[in-house]
């Protein structure tokens, strides 16, 4: 077997049945990832034995540390990010501007960096490393990176 670097090995760790169901869970690609990286580290348990549970306990360990509730582990939901702090009647506009954001960023909330050639939607680095896209479901096999237009280049 061929020796996998620390970066690959979080790689395997992030498609495996547990890391998705997680995502399944809502729970963000980054803190997914960082919940491995710190398992890993660790040496608790080899990569191909990792479960749910195993997961869950260091979502936990992590909460405690920083005194996260289990909210700031999960992805927000981007169609809501505006909805504070905007006066009333401004519906509108506040509409439009949640419509472009939405386009501009990942299921995730993250800013989108690849499109996927399957289905052509777009989405961040973490989640084109996922097997399946996190909008309709299809198999990421090939990306390609995007690259938004400045509306001001002087
Ligand atoms: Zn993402
Ligand atoms: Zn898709």
């Amino acid at each position: 077997m061929m020796e996998q670097t620390f970066e690959q090995s979080i790689d395997t760790m992030m498609k495996s049945n547990p890391s998705q169901y997680m995502l399944t869970l809502k729970y963000h690609p980054r803190i997914i990832r960082k919940a491995l990286e710190r398992i890993y580290r660790r040496k608790i348990i080899d990569p191909e034995n990792i479960t749910n549970v195993t997961i869950l306990q260091e979502f936990e360990i992590m909460k405690k540390e920083e005194s996260f509730s289990d909210d700031d582990l999960k992805m927000k939901n981007p169609n809501n990010v505006l909805n504070e702090g905007m006066p009333k009647g401004m519906d509108e506009l506040r509409q439009k501007i949640m419509a472009m954001r939405r386009k501009m960023q990942c299921e995730c909330g993250d800013q989108v960096a690849y499109a996927n050639r399957g289905c052509h939607h777009l989405m961040c680095s973490t989640c084109a490393a996922s097997p399946d896209c996190n909008r309709c479901g299809s198999n990421i096999t090939e990306v390609d990176p995007v690259e938004f237009v400045r509306s001001s280049n002087s």
